[in-house]
């Protein structure tokens, strides 16, 4: 970081504005048990890839002793968020939301490299608070998919000369399904004596996994839920709040606390683990508007994740055998970082895959470490991100799996990209495509 003489060395504290607060940064009494659990620290066994080095970094950017420069920024940018540190941490350190403090701090200093910060911004600004821009950029990868124009591309060796990561960004985008997955024009009045659940469409998932969001809704119902999905939301706003983005964050987070509130639910469900971690966590976002937080908190109240609001109901009653395709099928549950780290779910999906007719589950060595794709990371930090889900498909292969379920869009891409790399024969789902087809089977 920064030599010589600092603010406080010179006589001149000027602590920094903003930033993590003094109490979450007293929390960390540097005890280092954090580190093995953290995948740049593993990957590089240097201190300031750790979450204890980073929260040194913290520190002494508040107490004014270093600058925000481009080695600051390298730091933290190289940080997934997984959130893997809280899991370890006994001392409570909330080091997610000190991390997107951090970030919003970095959000508009002149740091980092220029081509990042200009798709940051084209990014963040204008593409996920844009619904109709994201969906027509959606609509033509479609077509170059579809048409047969992307082999002809592959096959033309054009990607791997181009420059910015562009090669890499295409072979992530998933094989999009026909059709994406719309919201309601209407909100539907209330069906008595059941569960009346509000659905995030959300924006990747609607348009880049409109079969797991119609899956998903199948198996609500089959739950024994009504099922709505409010008009008005739109994308969510994680992946902004994930970058330090807040202001068009909040814009899109109030678009869907209003739309969810309107439509007079039991309950909000969302099948994606970035998202309902953020979702969790709105409040966080919200801390400036007193006047608005009796409304997220109201909001925050109702939301579950997928696999935590199903396991809280009784499984729907069998009729006929377990689904064709999972018979003596071997299965591995892949934490998403955003579940298992930052709700705290990991029982519940294991549980619910156990009903599934001739699933075999099994567990991988380390269930607990990030696959290398948080949000857009594996597009920023290629290598490291590469690093990581390497040791990741390490572990399933020992595994012997030869089906993987997640729960998260960003891990489900990773995922598949990596297999068909390593020509790792797996299938890589999402859990509600799980269950949409075992209680298909079970229909008989
Ligand atoms: S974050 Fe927690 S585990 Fe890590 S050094 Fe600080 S107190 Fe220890
Ligand atoms: S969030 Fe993940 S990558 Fe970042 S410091 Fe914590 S464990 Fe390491």
């Amino acid at each position: 970081m920064v030599a010589g003489t600092t603010p406080l060395e010179s006589g001149d504290p000027t602590p920094r504005v903003g930033g993590p607060t003094e109490e979450d940064l007293a929390k960390c009494v540097h005890c280092g048990l954090c580190l093995n659990a953290c995948p740049t620290y593993r990957a590089t066994g240097l201190e300031t890839e750790s979450p204890r080095g980073r929260i040194y970094l913290m520190r002494a950017l508040h107490d004014g002793r270093i600058d925000l420069d481009d080695s600051f920024h390298t730091h933290m940018d190289l940080c997934l968020v997984c959130r893997a540190c809280e899991t370890a941490c006994p001392s409570g350190v909330p080091f997610g939301r000190m991390m997107e403090a951090t970030r919003d701090q970095m959000w508009n200093e002149p740091v980092g490299p220029p081509a990042q910060r200009v798709a940051n911004r084209l990014t963040f600004e204008f593409v996920f608070p844009h619904r109709r821009l994201f969906q027509r950029l959606f609509a033509a990868m479609r077509i170059y998919q579809h048409s047969g124009l992307r082999s002809i591309v592959r096959r033309s060796g054009l990607l791997r000369k181009m420059p910015g990561g562009w090669g890499e960004r295409e072979a992530l985008m998933p094989l999009l399904d026909s059709a994406s997955f719309v919201v309601q024009d209407a909100i539907p009045p209330r069906l008595p004596g059941v569960p009346r659940v509000g659905f995030l469409a959300g924006c990747v998932m609607s348009t880049a996994f409109g079969d797991v969001q119609r899956a998903s809704v199948r198996v609500l119902e089959r739950f024994g839920c009504q099922v709505v999905v409010p008009p008005g939301q739109g994308c969510c706003g994680a992946l902004n709040v994930h970058a330090g983005e807040r202001a068009r964050a909040k814009i899109m987070a109030k678009a869907v606390v209003e739309s969810m509130l309107e439509a007079d639910l039991d309950v909000i469900v969302v099948n994606s683990a970035g998202c309902g971690s953020t979702m969790k966590e709105y409040s966080e976002l919200f801390a400036d508007e007193p006047d608005y937080l009796p409304r997220v908190r109201q909001f925050e109240r109702l939301v579950r994740d997928f696999s935590e609001f199903l396991a809280e109901l009784p499984f729907p009653r069998v009729s006929g055998p377990g689904s064709k395709e999972s018979d003596g099928v071997i299965a591995v549950y892949q934490d998403a970082c955003h579940l298992r780290h930052a709700q705290r779910i990991a029982a519940q999906p294991r549980e619910l895959l156990k009903q599934v007719d001739g699933l075999q589950t099994v567990e991988l060595a380390y269930p607990d470490l990030c696959c290398g794709s948080a949000g857009v990371y594996n597009l920023q930090h290629p290598a490291m991100s590469r690093e990581i889900l390497n040791a990741k498909l390490d572990d399933i292969r020992a595994s012997g799996a030869s089906l993987v379920v997640s729960a998260n869009p960003g891990c489900i891409m990773q995922l598949r990209k990596g297999a068909e790399e390593a020509q790792l024969p797996i299938q890589v789902r999402h859990i509600a495509e799980v269950l949409d087809e075992a209680l298909n089977g079970r229909d008989g």
